[in-house]
């Protein structure tokens, strides 16, 4: 049994008189422990996808099985971690990282201990009383972070949560990212339209082409981690990710 199984998941959104099919019979598995990219151009349903996932948004039609379990209105071991904005602002870091365990009934005492651990793991110690306003970008990532992996959750799901960050501070976090998931071995489903962030952190990229949404084929990534950008490896499975995603980029540019 695999962690996660989509089968022929389709979803359509209607605003007035627009239709837009935002996922078109998409399947997709992940096992236990995996990293997987969802990579793709913008629109072609990522976000939808991890909303479904999630438990957020239901799909019109197709199965979805956490653990062999269907979801329905969100899954006990999903946690979920988003781009921006995704911490409360008028909570402390502690308060935030608190708020998935306060949701589940956790009492005060396990909550402040485990949150202090959690905030200890991602190297916001002193922080605790500090607001998301008085932090970096990289800074509320990792707050978002910390609150996601204190339920201990089987699934993590990711939407590009480093997207708004400048390069230096990107390349911190996907490594500070890993080393989390290799302490937590939780299964990662990790939404980019960055290739090169895709191929140092999968272990399979999934790669999606939009209108309507679907996914245009899976690549295994082999390289053993750490992975070294400088390797030619590394250069030529960003070359073969291009080159699959190149109809959609020249789609984008109006070619
Ligand atoms: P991505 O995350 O890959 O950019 P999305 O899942 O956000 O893609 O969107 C897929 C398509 O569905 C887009 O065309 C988008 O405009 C549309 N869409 C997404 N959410 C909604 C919504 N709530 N209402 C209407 N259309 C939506
Ligand atoms: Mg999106």
């Amino acid at each position: 049994m695999s962690l996660l199984e989509l089968d022929a998941v389709s979803k359509t959104y209607r605003r007035g008189q627009e239709v837009v099919q935002a996922l078109d019979s998409v399947s997709l598995s992940a096992g236990f422990g995996e990293f997987i990219c969802l990579l793709g151009v913008s629109g072609c349903g990522k976000s939808t996808l991890l909303q479904i996932l999630a438990g957020l948004e239901p799909a019109d039609s197709g199965a979805v099985q956490i653990e062999g379990q269907p979801i329905a209105g969100g899954h006990p071991n999903a946690s979920v971690v988003f781009q921006e904005h995704g911490l409360f602002p008028w909570m402390t870091v502690e308060r935030n990282v608190e708020f998935n365990m306060k949701a589940r009934g956790v009492g005060a005492a396990e909550r402040r201990s485990v949150a202090r651990d959690f905030i200890n793991r991602v190297g916001l110690a002193g922080f605790e009383r500090r607001y998301p306003h008085e932090l970096s970008g990289g800074m509320r990532q990792r707050v978002g972070i910390a609150r996601a992996l204190t339920t201990r959750p089987r699934l993590l799901l990711m939407d590009e949560p480093f997207g708004a960050l400048d390069a230096q501070t990107r390349s911190i976090m996907q490594n500070q990212l890993l080393d989390l998931w290799q302490d937590y071995r939780a299964t990662v489903v990790f939404v980019t339209h960055s290739v090169d962030e895709a191929v140092f952190l999968a272990d399979r990229i999934v790669i999606m082409s939009p209108r309507p949404g679907r996914v245009r084929s899976i690549v295994p990534v082999a390289q053993p981690r750490p992975r070294d950008r400088a390797d030619p490896a590394f250069g030529q499975c960003v070359g073969e990710v291009l080159g699959l995603i190149h109809d959609d980029l020249r789609h984008l540019m109006g070619a």
